[in-house]
């Protein structure tokens, strides 16, 4: 696979267009503000006309406020001026009262979509559909006027004739502009994007379409029946509570009323709603008007988009539904092609990252690591004598202790981190950016986490331990994950002939 990272920096004009800007990492510095001399313009009168410049270190963007009259805003904390500030993927950054969001995505087809992102497809059959209805009306105004006369009563009729087509003109106008949002919906959504980027991502796009302060993203887990937040905007301390009325800051029954009738659920004003008993009041930290849209999937709601606004009343109103619709469509369709990939590159057992999904990660992070003279270390993990485990305590247990084993991998693993299970009882590690000392040390900690762990079946106790090899990449192996691999699964084998339960390192 050759992919490379893009990085793209996008936001919501005041006219609700989306924008996705590609940034160039060989330009050293963008500047953002309200002006065309600015690399970036962008129209909002809280921005300042050389409002922040962006620049690359070591592949990494970095942000600066250029004494801005209104701030700059990372993830609601205010920058200091001067100050440089490292960005991560997915960061919200506000330039007076515009959000915008940066993100990183592989390249490769993506980029012609973006293409069309980029350039928001503001088509000119929009423009030409609402002025012909426009054009239509000034003609027939004119046509009316020569050939009726100008007694009031004709007047009343050309007048009337004439507001009504101006209402036409201008609902024609509004279905256009919703219909450029869905456009730009589905165009970013559409991008790969992993299962919590896709959730961020659809509940940025719709609380800023929509105005909402805040909102989160709840799915079912199809396994346990469970609700689980899965992504968040300026919504704190909230979680699901199976058997709890206490009022919180959203409403678990309108959020099961949406599951169970499938519905579009919209509440004006929830201080009127008497009946609604499990919502804080708004000073208490309740929203004052929401909306809760279902995504579904084979007809079953899989889980709820769950929108409000903290002060207005009728933020929302019925005439949103036929978006919020299609919207919902949109990211039902997403969530699903995204759930589908999640299926494809997880190992059943263990839900660790399959085969296949690690060397395409090895692949990326090795061209990373050659690109940027980063470092890479990889480890390879081999229980002892699993077959001795299987054949005392059965099979079942056998997969037991691999549950076991791969939840402490994932303990002990860091944001950028991939985890995989490369068949039987063997794992490995991808640890980008870490040295083969570090390296050493996360492994160890694996290892005595397992040779701790008290396991026990039918008042036996069964000791595990694991053996572990530790490679980091060098110039020598090139693009060829294949060597790195071999040079960890000759440490792996050192550890199992010098006794096992050991981490040996390459050298
Ligand atoms: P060593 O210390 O040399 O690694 O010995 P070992 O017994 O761990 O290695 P060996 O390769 O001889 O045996 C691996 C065993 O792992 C054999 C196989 O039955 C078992 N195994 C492979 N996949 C699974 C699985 O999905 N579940 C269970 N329970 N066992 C598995
Ligand atoms: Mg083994
Ligand atoms: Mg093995």
């Amino acid at each position: 696979m050759t992919q490379t990272s893009n990085h793209y920096l996008s936001w919501i004009d005041v006219d609700k267009e989306l924008h996705c800007e590609l940034l160039d990492p060989s330009k050293d510095t963008v500047t953002i503000g309200r002006t065309a001399l600015a690399d970036i313009e962008v129209f909002n009168t809280s921005v300042s006309r050389k409002h922040v410049v962006l620049s690359w270190s070591n592949g990494c963007l970095t942000i600066k406020d250029l004494n801005s009259s209104f701030g700059t805003w990372i993830e609601n904390t205010r920058l200091s001026s001067g100050e440089n500030k490292s960005l991560k993927a997915d960061t919200e950054i506000r330039l007076g009262n515009l959000s915008m969001w940066y993100e990183i995505r592989d390249g490769d087809a993506s980029q012609e979509m973006m293409q069309t992102c980029f350039h928001t497809p503001k088509a000119n059959n929009d423009i030409e559909l609402s002025s012909e209805i426009n054009n239509f009306r000034v003609k027939l105004q004119s046509l009316l006027k020569e050939n009726l006369g100008d007694n009031t009563l004709n007047i009343q009729l050309i007048n009337g004739i004439n507001e009504e087509l101006l209402k036409l003109a201008e609902s024609q106008e509004h279905r256009l502009k919703e219909q450029r949002i869905l456009n730009s919906i589905s165009h970013v959504l559409n991008r790969s994007l992993t299962l919590s980027e896709l959730l961020k991502t659809a509940l940025n796009l719709v609380s800023k379409v929509l105005n909402a302060d805040r909102g989160f993203v709840m799915l079912r887990n199809s396994d346990n029946g469970k609700n689980e937040i899965l992504a968040k905007r300026y919504f704190d301390d909230i979680y699901w509570s199976e058997n709890n009325d206490t009022p919180q800051q959203f409403s678990q029954s309108l959020v099961n009323r949406c599951y169970e009738q499938n519905k579009i659920v919209i509440i004006g004003d929830s201080q009127l709603m008497t009946n609604i008993t499990d919502i804080l009041d708004v000073k208490s930290g309740g929203g004052r008007s929401l909306v809760i849209i279902p995504l579904v999937q084979d007809a079953n709601v899989i889980g709820v988009i769950y929108l409000d606004n903290k002060q207005q009343p009728h933020n929302f109103d019925s005439e949103q539904i036929p978006f919020l619709t299609t919207y919902a469509a949109h990211t039902s369709i997403a969530l699903h092609n995204t759930l589908l990939f999640k299926r494809a590159i997880t190992d059943d057992l263990t839900q660790l990252f399959t085969r296949q999904h690690i060397d395409e990660g090895l692949a990326i992070e090795i061209k990373n690591a050659q690109l940027h003279n980063h470092d890479l270390s990889i480890i390879i993990l081999d229980l002892d004598h699993f077959k001795q485990i299987n054949d005392n305590y059965g099979h079942t247990t056998g997969d037991q202790v691999l549950q076991l084993f791969s939840g402490i991998i994932k303990d002990h693993l860091r944001d950028n981190d991939m985890a995989g299970r490369f068949g039987g009882e063997e794992f490995v590690v991808i640890l980008p950016d870490t040295t083969i000392n570090d390296a050493k040390n996360i492994s160890e900690c694996i290892r005595m986490a397992i040779e701790k762990e008290c396991i026990t079946k039918d008042d036996q106790s069964i000791q595990v331990t694991v053996s572990i090899g530790v490679a980091s990449y060098n110039k020598k192996h090139g693009t060829k994950a294949l060597l790195l691999l071999d040079d960890a699964d000759t440490a792996l084998y050192q550890a199992k002939e010098n006794g096992r339960n050991q981490t040996i390192c390459f050298s």
